[in-house]
This record gives structure tokens, sequence and C-alpha cells, in this order.
């Protein structure tokens, strides 16, 4: 399968960019099994211009019509579900489970949820709250939206962009990361075959640097929604300020996992080893710092190592795999430097903090401990299969410590005391606080960061936000025609 990928899709038609090539390998097997020919600037205008003329008609339709749309489009890709979980998970290296009972199955519910959400219009702001005038709430698009995704959800991610996006009846050009655009791709054609009119949804499979850099810069780009790390977030900002974009910024996290003295031990050891090594902990909300309360500690420490040591690693293709392989032979160096320099500075790691020997970009699951709470491990995103543990003594101190990062992703609970898990839900300053779990996602509640996690939510009702007018009707005129 080492064949030229037509990885920009623009107007409604599949074809190479005009750029330089890139090879995409599988990061389990370090195969290569498909070329792209990268997205250039030209393209990438050729794509705005198309997403500005499909806007005139698009922004016109009626709710009923764009819902017909995506109704047809979960359809479809309910039927191509097999082959979208197949190459999911060779393009990512997620196992096959994973890509089978998350990603692909989230994703259709969340086309079937802005299908719906599409026809939703709020007029509960609608009366009179100036004496003489009606004011009335309309869905209003922006106009066309650039929206940049990264490697770790490459479908899901497409979804949380586009959908809202045009259910709203805006228009956009999306930039998947050039590691992983194959099922953005297939998104974009299930569209297409689902009715979607030509020039609505756009993709650019490009380097950030150029294609990336400037779509988030160009004038005729209404609004930007991106999602990836703070890092590249701050500079999209930057460029995105020059001709006042709106922006919706969904940026790293580091999850903190705070365990009670009265928490289910057995469930929280299962909560915390599923959510540190889900998608081999590439996930923004993954659980990364486990605050335990003295009494619980040690034994919490014991559980997780001796769980962590019957996760399965094993081939993508193997319903069996628990864990895979990071996305690519530089992510696992910088996992593997950060876990060597968290050793270095004093840390003890209990289990992993190895490479997997043999073909693909396999690491351990590792367990830390030791690390005092500045040290670049508990305050960095690793973006790797890596839990740290460190013990606290009172409620107070747990939540400071919570709190204690850059990040406001996401963050989780873990007690039997309802007091203590209504305190946690209000202190923690995060997104989402889950209580006695940690990772489910809904497609009707929001998902977005609080500090410098970034702003704005994906997914929900509250996506469509960005899309609203105020028109404010004079009364007395009215009623003196009457
Ligand atoms: P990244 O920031 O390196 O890249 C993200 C995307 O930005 C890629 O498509 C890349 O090509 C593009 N890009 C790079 N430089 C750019 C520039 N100057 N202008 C415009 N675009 C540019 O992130 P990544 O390594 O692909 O993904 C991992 C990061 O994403 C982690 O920090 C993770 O926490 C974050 N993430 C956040 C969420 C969320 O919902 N908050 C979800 C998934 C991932």
């Amino acid at each position: 399968m080492d064949q030229l990928i037509e990885d920009v899709f623009i107007d409604g038609v599949a074809r190479p960019g005009t750029g330089d090539r890139l090879t995409l390998e599988d990061p389990a097997t370090g195969e290569v099994f498909g070329q792209l020919s990268l997205a250039t600037i030209e393209d990438v205008d050729a794509a705005v211009q198309a997403a500005r003329r499909a806007f005139e008609s698009w922004s016109r339709a009626t709710p009923g019509e764009r819902s017909a749309v995506l109704t047809r489009l979960a359809a479809i890709l309910d039927e191509r579900a097999p082959e979208l979980a197949r190459v999911e998970s060779r393009q990512a290296g997620k196992p096959i489970r994973l890509a089978t009972e998350f990603d692909v199955p989230g994703t259709i519910d969340n086309v079937a949820f802005f299908a719906g959400a599409a026809r939703h219009l709020e007029g509960l702001a609608t009366g009179e709250y100036s004496a003489d005038h009606t004011s009335s709430i309309r869905r209003e698009a922006v106009g066309v939206i650039g929206s940049i995704a990264p490697w770790n959800y490459p479908l899901q991610m497409a979804g949380w962009k586009i959908l809202p996006a045009i259910a709203a009846g805006n228009t956009i050009v999306l930039k998947p990361s050039e590691l992983t655009p194959l099922t953005t791709l297939m998104f974009a054609q299930a569209a297409t075959d689902a009715g979607l009119p030509p020039g609505v949804v756009n993709i650019v499979t490009g380097r950030g640097v150029d294609a990336g850099s400037h779509l988030v810069a160009h004038p005729e780009v209404d609004m930007v929604s991106f999602t990836g790390s703070t890092r590249v977030g701050r500079q999209v900002i930057v460029a995105a300020a020059q001709t006042v974009k709106r922006v919706h910024m969904e940026l790293g996290g580091k999850a903190p996992f705070v365990v009670f003295d009265d928490a289910d031990l057995e469930a929280a050891v299962h909560g915390a080893v599923a959510g540190a090594l889900i998608n081999a902990g590439q996930d923004c909300t993954a659980a990364t710092r486990a605050y335990v309360q003295r009494d619980l500690y040690e034994d919490f420490v014991d559980g997780v190592a001796a769980l962590m040591a019957q996760v399965r690693i094993g081939p993508t293709d193997d319903a069996a795999t628990d864990l895979g392989p990071l996305i690519s032979a530089n992510q696992r160096q910088h996992v593997a430097a950060m876990v060597e320099r968290a050793r270095d500075g004093g840390a003890r790691i209990v289990c992993g903090g190895r490479a997997v020997p043999g073909p693909g970009y396999f690491y351990e699951p590792t367990l830390i401990t030791d690390a005092g709470q500045e040290a670049e491990i508990v305050q960095a995103e690793v973006f790797g299969p890596v839990l740290v543990v460190l013990p606290f003594n009172t409620a107070d101190e747990g939540i400071a410590l919570a709190n204690d990062t850059p990040y406001g992703l996401a963050a989780s609970a873990w007690t039997r005391d309802v007091f203590r898990s209504l305190r946690a839900s209000r202190e923690i300053r995060a997104g989402v606080v889950w209580i006695n779990d940690h990772i489910p996602i809904i497609s009707e509640m929001p998902h977005g960061g609080f500090k410098q996690s970034g702003y704005g939510k994906d997914m929900s009702q509250y996506s469509l936000r960005n899309f609203v007018k105020h028109v404010f009707w004079r009364l007395r005129a009215v009623l003196e025609r009457g």
C-alpha cells in the first residue's frame, strides 16, 4: 500500500498536494505504507476560496437541509466503520480495539448529535429587555473557519472541528496532522457522498510551518479553531490576531488524578492505569499526575505497578492488545528523555522506563514516584504511557497540588464522600472534573480547557455558541403603524 495519497480535498475533489513528498509510516512496525504530496500555501489559498464560494449557499441552507446531510453522513460512516477503524489503527498506531470501540463510534455519535443540534434552535432569549424593543437571537454562521488538528485522535478531531462548523452554516478548511491525514480525508469523502455541497468541507494536509501558519493568518478566514499543543497554540493566537479572528483553542493538558483516603482503592487503581495508558498516554486528558492521600499511598503504588505488569503490548491489529506504540521515533525519544531526566533528578522508576526492543515505537507502561511537585515530569506534558504518583496529607493540600500546573483541561477526584466530591468539582480548575472515573466523553457535553489549556468548547450545544447574533426590533414604530 505504498501509494501516492490524494491528501488535498478541495471543492469536493481529492488530489495530491503540490508540495514536497512525505512518507507515511505504521508506528507499530515502522513500515512505510503511503506517500503524500503535501499541501502548499497555494493549495491552502485554493481551499479557502472554495470555502468562501460555498459559504453563500451553505449559510442559507435551512437547518433541516443541513441536518439531512449529517443524518446521511452518520449512516455512511456506520457502513464504513470497519475500514475507518482499520485505517485509524494503522496510521496512528492505535490498538484496533480502541479504534473500533472508541474513535469510530464516538465520531459517528457526534455526527448524529449534530444532525439533531442543527435543527435545535434556542429561542429562550426572545423578549422585551428594553421597554420598547424586542430582542431575538439568530444562529448565524461567521464564514470560513480555518481548523488545525493534531495526530492523536485524527478522526475524532476531524469530527469535533467540522461538525459544529457546518451544522451552523459555516464552511471549513481543515489541516490535519501530516502524520495522520487518512481518516480525515475519508470523513470528507463520506460527507460529499452524503450530499454535502462541494467546498463546504476542504482538507489540506500540509506542514504546520507553511500550510498551517498560512491558513490561520489568511485574511479570508473568519475564525480559527485549533487543537494541539499550548506552544503552537500561542503562535496561532498571534497569527490570528493580525486580522482579529475569533479563536477557539484546545491545547495541552496535565490532568491530575486525586485519590482521597475514603476512595474505593481498587476502582482508583484501575481508573489510573486505564486513564494513564489510553492511546499510549497520547491523550490531552490522560491521567498524568496521581495525588494519593497518605493512608492509601503505598497500596495505590503497589496496585498500579501490579496492574501495569498485566498490560498486553502487541500488534495493533490484534484485538487482545491493550497498549500500542507511540506515534513516531521522535515522540518515543521525547518520552524516554523526560523519564531519564526524572530519574537523574532523583525520582524512582517503579516499573517500565524503557523502550520495547524490536520494530515500532513501543514504550513500556511506566510508573514514577519520589518526584518533587516542581519536577519537569510533574509539570510538563509527557504524552506517553507514564504516570507519576505523589502523596498528600490533607484535602486542602491535595486540591492545591492538583491546581499547581499551568494547565487546566481535565481532572478526576476519587472519593465516596459526597462533600469531598462536591468540593473537588468546585475547586479543581479544569474544563472537566470526573468523579470516580477518568476519560469518558459524551457528545452532549462540552470539552474544553481552563488556564493554558485554552478556551472555547468542542462538542455539545456549547460549541455552537460562537455562532449567534442579537437582533433588536424597535417595537414602538411597529405599534404606531398598527
Ligand atoms: P502540535 O501543536 O505540535 O501540532 C498540532 C497541529 O498544529 C498539527 O497539525 C501541526 O502541523 C500544526 N502546526 C504546527 N505549527 C503550526 C503553526 N505555526 N501554525 C499553524 N499550525 C501549526 O501538537 P501535536 O503534537 O500534533 O499534538 C499533541 C498536542 O495536542 C498535545 O499538546 C495535546 O495535549 C494537544 N491536544 C489537545 C486536545 C484538546 O482537546 N485540548 C486534544 C488533542 C490533543
